[in-house]
Order: C-alpha cells, then sequence, then structure tokens
C-alpha cells in the first residue's frame, strides 16, 4: 500500500459529510469543498485553524449553487 493510498483511507474531511481527501504535492484537498489542509514533514495537518477554505468555505459543497 502507497502511503497516497493509506492518507487517503485514513484522513477524512473535517466538513460535515467527512469526504475524502486527495493528496497532493504539499496538501490535501477535500473532493466536496475544497479545502486545503497543508502537509508539514509528510504529515497532513488537519486543524480547522491551519486549513484554506475552499472557495465556498469549509463544509460548502462546490457545484451547489443554491
Ligand atoms: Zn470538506
Amino acid at each position: 500500500m502507497s502511503l497516497d493510498s493509506f492518507l487517503v483511507d485514513v484522513l477524512a474531511c473535517p466538513c460535515p459529510s467527512h469526504s475524502p481527501l486527495r493528496v497532493r504535492e504539499t496538501d490535501v484537498e477535500c473532493e466536496q469543498c475544497a479545502t486545503r489542509f497543508p502537509i508539514r514533514n509528510g504529515i497532513p495537518v488537519m486543524l480547522i485553524d491551519d486549513a484554506t477554505p475552499g472557495p465556498r468555505g469549509i463544509g460548502a459543497v462546490i457545484g451547489d449553487s443554491r
């Protein structure tokens, strides 16, 4: 099992849908709300305070225009 698939299995976004995260080079990104969490020393930092919210905010689903 690769590190990436391990991380994806373990991690979930803190947003209400607890969506899977996409592992990228320097951060992980929620597939639902596009909130990004930095990876520091190879470990994703799953703290809201350190997160970069997605375009519609943490927990807001992209594409839901209502
Ligand atoms: Zn999310």
